[in-house]
């Protein structure tokens, strides 16, 4: 499952293909998912409108459309476990699973291939803000307050969508070790410090995830794969049992709020 820095890197590189192209056809296979705006209704919507610009915004891909009358729409992509955005010569085959194809002016297409149909395409007139805080830019007293009085684990608050957008499992487990705390304390009683601490170090992360995703994104938005990614150096997670990369204590393996859970039990506190 892609995570805000993998989201961020692929709308990053969909949007320096194609921003400023306009939009000529519009194909959609008919599988009921991954559609939420009927496929028809995107057909005839999409065909004339111009690419404005290609965001992130939690895990979604947003493609912001200007119309010719000057009508604003939003195309919104959520690649779900398997999606992928991929910017293709119109001559290159489809591959199996592509469930829409945009028909761009400059001859290439932007499809949308998805093998387990998790993924979710939208037409929306309303800018998308989705759900909960960015936490690349949330400020330190709106990360703080996001916490205030919450009686479930750091960690199940961190991968609470409706608080935080886009933080997933890994960056959960990452942030909270290089911020020196155990996944299993209380969100409303961490001290101003753990969670100033937690904010740098999640926005950290990200950031660092999103610089190393960026140069294998062309691979990915031409070509197949993510690769780049998984060369994302982890400190705990998917490291249970292994030595902490700075104490040498066991990195620890539980499972909290469902997930999977890494930490070292000597650094973390
Ligand atoms: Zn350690």
């Amino acid at each position: 499952m892609p995570e805000l820095p993998e989201v961020e890197t692929i709308a990053n590189g969909v949007n320096r293909r194609v921003r400023g192209e306009t939009i000529l056809s519009a194909w959609f296979s008919s599988y009921p998912q991954p559609f939420k705006t009927p496929p028809d209704e995107m057909a005839s919507a999409l065909p004339g409108m111009k690419i404005a610009a290609v965001r992130r915004v939690g895990k979604h891909i947003v493609m912001d459309l200007e119309g010719r009358a000057g009508e604003r729409r939003q195309w919104l992509v959520h690649l779900g476990m398997t999606g992928q955005l991929l910017v293709s010569a119109a001559e290159v085959p489809h591959r199996p699973h592509t469930h829409a194809v945009l028909g761009l002016a400059s001859g290439r297409e932007l499809r949308f291939v998805d093998a387990r149909r998790f993924g979710r395409l939208a037409l929306l007139d309303v800018p998308f803000t989705g759900p909960g805080q960015e936490p690349l830019t949330i400020s330190k007293a709106d990360f703080a307050a996001l916490f205030r009085g919450r009686k479930l684990s750091i960690k199940a608050a961190l991968l609470n969508q409706s608080l935080l957008h886009g933080v997933g499992n890994i960056y959960a487990d990452e942030s909270l070790f290089r911020a020196g705390i155990r996944p299993k304390r209380q969100a409303g009683r961490l001290t101003r410090d753990e969670l100033t601490r937690l904010r740098k170090a999640l926005i950290d992360v990200l950031r660092h995830a999103i610089k190393l995703g960026g140069s294998s994104v062309s691979d990915y938005v031409d070509a197949d794969g993510v690769r780049g990614f998984f060369q994302l150096e982890h400190k705990v997670y998917m490291r249970g049992g292994e030595a902490c990369l700075v104490c040498a204590t066991p990195i620890k393996r539980i499972t909290l709020a469902g997930r999977g859970t890494h930490f070292c039990p000597n650094c973390q506190h």
